[in-house]
């Protein structure tokens, strides 16, 4: 059993990212720049935005960091975005979700133009996904994908249920590992709160993404013996032991299921990394498409 380290793999990629800032910087062309819109004080979302623009740092890209408070009103926010779409200087920006309810997040995902939509929410940027064309795959998904490219797992002819049909996580990555591409070529399960017998579906996979959001979902009896696990899920649970008063759990009875597989990814330090790496990806290739 391996444990997938999605923090080494997301330093190897900042190292590539690195060099080709630093060779556009020899060239006199543009540094990539990257601008985080964040709405509220989540403490969750602030974190998020925080590695985001610490990643860009790291690398050498630019980082602008737009904060609201959550009482922002929406066409305040909608102006921002498009101020964000004319802005020649930056060359991707996200808009950290989950957003206040009195804001519409699909208005504003869709106000983002699709070329600088490097979170690839945009409907534009999901129809290019589906048909196989140019444009931005959703980070998350990407991320998981680079991650099973680098590790050598073979994915043609593989069962693979993915647990948790989310526009951001599960549906799109249902679409990526179905395709007929390498990665992908899989025979994809999408399971979701409806499903029935779901332990059964699960038993099948060779390959078992868990994006839930529940601690613990996918328990040691729901998994065959020599399948890879990837854990999305991220929840913060209450722990006095740690100095912040919680920790980060993933979907997944690590502890039970791990001995089980041939490679699973931790929480933290598997998937979460892997996001990063690919939005950083994603900023790069901004410009990339531009032709700047
Ligand atoms: P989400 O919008 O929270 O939806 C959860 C999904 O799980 C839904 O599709 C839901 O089904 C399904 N589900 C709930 N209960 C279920 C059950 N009993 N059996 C089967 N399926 C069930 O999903 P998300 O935004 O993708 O987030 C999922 C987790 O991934 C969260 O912990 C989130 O924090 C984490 N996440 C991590 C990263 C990262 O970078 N590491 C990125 C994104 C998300 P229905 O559709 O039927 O309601």
């Amino acid at each position: 059993m391996e444990i997938i380290d999605g923090k080494a793999i997301s330093k190897e990629i900042k190292e590539e990212l690195k060099i080709a800032v630093q060779e556009r910087k020899v060239k006199g062309k543009k540094i990539p720049h990257l601008a985080a819109v964040l709405v509220g004080a989540d403490s969750a979302s602030m974190t998020y935005v925080q590695n985001k623009v610490k990643a860009c740092e790291e690398i050498g890209f630019e980082s602008t960091l737009i904060h609201y408070d959550d009482s922002v009103a929406e066409d305040v926010l909608l102006a921002k975005v498009e101020a964000l779409n004319t802005d020649r200087s930056i060359d991707g920006f996200i808009v950290q979700l989950p957003l206040p309810k009195h804001i519409d997040e699909l208005k504003v995902t869709q106000a983002i133009d699709p070329l600088k939509d490097i979170d690839g929410f945009h409907p534009r940027n999901l129809g290019n996904m589906v048909v196989h064309l140019p444009g931005f795959l959703p980070a998350t998904p990407a991320g998981i994908l680079e991650l099973i490219r680098r590790k050598n797992i073979v994915t043609e002819g593989k069962n693979c249920v993915i647990i948790g049909r989310s526009n951001i996580v599960g549906m799109p990555l249902s679409i990526m590992l179905g395709r007929n591409a390498n990665p992908g070529n899989c025979t994809v399960t999408l399971a979701h709160s409806k499903t029935n017998n779901l332990s059964a579906i699960v038993r099948q996979a060779d390959i078992l993404i868990a994006a839930v959001g529940q601690p613990g979902f996918v328990t040691a009896d729901m998994v065959k013996e020599g399948a890879v696990v990837i854990d999305v899920g991220t929840t913060r649970i209450e722990d006095p032991k740690t100095a912040k008063g919680w920790r980060l759990a993933g979907d997944v009875d690590f502890e039970k299921v791990a001995p089980k597989c041939t490679m699973i990814t931790p929480v933290p330090g598997g998937v979460g990394p892997m996001t990063i790496a690919s939005l950083m990806m994603n900023t790069l290739k901004a410009m990339e498409l531009k032709g700047k």
